[in-house]
């Protein structure tokens, strides 16, 4: 089973947010969890990994406030990266990883990728789904997706816990529980209303727990998107087809049929969130609760297996 939306803290990353006041909780947390980038979280992750049959993680680094200063955010980036691609090289094996990009600076973003994604390098990068009040769909980005494109990257498309900018959201403390989905829902539309995976075909787009809505608003969407965004070329339902999702929903299983029904099995891979859900629920079944949904199974060894080998070995 390969486990395609995995978090690692590297020690850069733990000491960036450890000096900021509101996310050195986070990382303190994650630390206690085990998903540092030292020999003893190595092996403890080893053994959870293989407790739940899981061979191979994509690790990413988890969502982190975007450093103020574009050298600041080059250095980190870099940074991240390298440490990454340490870890990685210990049990090739076992884990790919994704890189961090120093957004919102496109240029810079451009040149780490070239850096990190050549022959033998990493697997593809980690978006946050907003900069700042900014979608990552908006057009000052399109060259960065010319360049994902050009190198085929994978590219994990993350949430940035923001609410959506929206205070119905962030006044009413739903910004961890709802806000994920919600931004996962929007950030999808935008891709898709921008027409980005059309146009930049050979990027591989993973959005995170099952799309968020998307699974229910198939028919509404091709019903009404239209209306309210033009130039789209074929209905939104096909286009929601060109991306891939992961499973990551605590467990549900009404949801994951849902995602199955409505976009197909040949688009969902098995994600945990680690170290998020091990709060709530054993690693094992988080990634391992599509056993309990009735599938067929060709659809389970799609969604744990034969995916993620797909998208992975294109890369
Ligand atoms: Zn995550």
């Amino acid at each position: 089973m390969i486990d395609v939306h995995a978090h690692l803290y590297t020690a850069p990353l733990v000491e960036y947010l450890g000096g900021n006041p509101a996310t050195a909780a986070g990382a303190r947390r994650a630390e206690l969890a085990g998903a540092g980038d030292d020999e003893a979280h190595l092996e403890d992750r080893l053994a959870l990994m293989d407790g739940a049959g899981v061979t191979r993680q994509l690790l990413s680094a988890p969502p982190a406030p975007y450093p103020a200063g574009e050298a600041e955010g080059i250095a980190l980036a870099c940074a991240i990266n390298d440490a990454m691609t340490r870890f990685v090289a210990r049990r090739p094996d076992r884990f790919s990883a994704l890189a961090s990009l120093p957004l919102p600076h496109v240029e810079p973003a451009i040149a780490e990728a070239r850096r990190c994604l050549g022959p033998g390098g990493m697997a593809g990068v980690m978006l946050q789904a907003f900069c700042g009040t900014l979608s990552i769909a908006h057009e000052r980005f399109d060259p960065l997706f010319g360049e994902l494109d050009r190198l085929s990257a994978l590219v994990l498309v993350h949430p940035c816990v923001n609410g959506i900018c929206s205070p119905f959201i962030t006044e009413w403390g739903l910004s961890g529980s709802i806000g994920p989905t919600l931004e996962d829902t929007t950030i999808a539309l935008h891709l898709i209303a921008r027409r980005i995976p059309e146009r930049f075909p050979a990027i591989r787009f993973i959005i995170p727990h099952l799309g968020g809505s998307l699974p229910m608003l198939m028919s509404r969407l091709d019903h009404q998107m239209a209306a309210g965004v033009g130039g789209l070329n074929e209905p939104p339902s096909a286009s929601v087809r060109r991306l891939w999702y992961d499973s990551v929903t605590h467990g549900s299983v009404p949801a994951l049929r849902c995602a199955c029904d409505a976009i197909g099995s040949d688009r969902i891979l098995v994600g945990s969130d680690f170290p998020f859900l091990t709060q709530y629920e054993p690693y094992a079944k988080t990634v391992g609760y599509q056993r309990r949904a009735e599938l067929s199974a060709e659809a389970i060894d799609a969604i744990e297996r034969g995916n993620a080998e797909t998208l992975l070995t294109r890369s």
